[in-house]
């Protein structure tokens, strides 16, 4: 049986459903998706704590209207959700402001390095949407009738800054990529991509895997807090802005509104804080055939 319960606004839409050998997917009928694109939301237990003058509790608590206001059929965090060291406390209160988003549509949040797999697990349950049987690792997969998400898990230790998918993981979407359908793919995964000590490690093996599938079109990530777009062999590398603090001035606090169809893609960023400069402002972008 499907291992996750949705609430009773997102049953409309969304529906689990079993597909091939034991795969639980979260699956919606609408062929496009439009989708909340969080990142790094950093959450300390204590409301009051700050970083280069960004209260992180206060970022996610602004944002959570204007989330709701855009009425998304769902919300992504790509990692990083706790502050440092992914603490039960730093959990507990991410859960709390985002409670009215998860009340109303399926949410869908995965591992960053300042992360504690244990922790999440246990205030943010086992059994999640979409939820994937792979060793050690907190795996995603979310369909409509017209696109694909595969949320991958890049935690390798809490409070260290390289990431790594890992064997198991690595093996099992190689195998996932082989017996899905053609559905237009999107992975989102904590760690940037190029060859940084910081990055992820396993990127290179990472992109061996993908090279044969022409249905992924699109890579998203966090990690940098950095807001950009850029591109590998025809699949775009879209680096979402944090929510919790930027490292730098010129880059932009914020979420990005996604609208997503199988042919492409207009992501609106929604900045806060930082560089607001490209605040409103919709990069469209086109999946290769
Ligand atoms: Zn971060």
């Amino acid at each position: 049986m499907p291992h996750a319960t949705l609430p009773p606004l997102t049953r409309r839409a969304f529906s689990l459903s079993l597909a091939g050998a034991g795969v639980s997917l979260l699956r919606s009928a609408q062929s496009d998706m439009h989708w909340a694109l969080i990142s790094d939301t950093h959450i300390p237990a204590n409301p009051a704590e700050a970083y280069r003058g960004f209260k992180p509790q206060d970022n996610l608590r602004r944002i959570v209207p204007d989330v709701l206001k855009a009425n998304p059929q769902g919300a992504l965090v790509s990692g990083d959700v706790a502050r440092l060291e992914g603490l039960t406390a730093d959990y507990e209160a991410a859960r709390a402001l985002l409670q009215p988003v998860s009340e109303k549509m399926p949410l869908a949040l995965t591992l960053g390095n300042h992360d504690h797999r244990a922790n999440f697990l246990g205030v943010f349950g086992k059994s999640q949407n979409g939820v994937q049987s792979v060793s050690q690792k907190h795996v995603l997969v979310i369909e409509s009738a017209g696109l694909r998400f595969i949320v991958l898990d890049s935690l390798l230790t809490p409070n260290s800054t390289p990431g790594l998918l890992g064997k198991a993981q690595r093996a099992w979407l190689a195998t996932f990529l082989q017996q899905s359908s053609d559905l237009p793919t999107l992975l989102i995964v904590h760690h940037t991509l190029d060859d940084g000590d910081g990055s992820l490690l396993d990127a290179p093996r990472l992109f061996d895997i993908l090279k044969p599938h022409r249905k992924v079109k699109a890579i998203l990530y966090g990690h940098s807090h950095r807001y950009a777009y850029e591109m590998w062999e025809g699949v775009h590398l879209i680096n979402l802005p944090a929510i919790g603090y930027n490292f730098n001035d010129d880059q932009p606090v914020g979420w990005v509104d996604a609208r997503l169809t199988a042919t492409g893609g207009a992501f609106t960023l929604r900045a806060i804080g930082g560089n607001l400069e490209k605040d409103g402002k919709t990069v469209t972008l086109a999946w290769r055939p």
